[in-house]
């Protein structure tokens, strides 16, 4: 199954979930509304984390 990580633009939070899942409206974390960024990444550019750092 394929796995998008998302990231609050907000707080910073990230969190994994299949690819066939849209994210949360509000963040678990902040407690915010918020509109949750894609930074699935997995090419060694991005250091191999799971994140895309140039996503910030
Ligand atoms: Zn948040």
């Amino acid at each position: 199954m394929e796995k998008i990580t998302w990231k609050c633009p907000k707080c910073g939070y990230t969190f994994d979930a299949d690819a066939s899942e849209a994210p949360p409206e509000t963040c678990k974390m902040c407690k915010e509304k918020c509109q949750f960024v894609n930074v699935t990444c997995y090419i060694p550019e991005c250091g191999m984390t799971g994140q895309d750092t140039r996503l910030g």
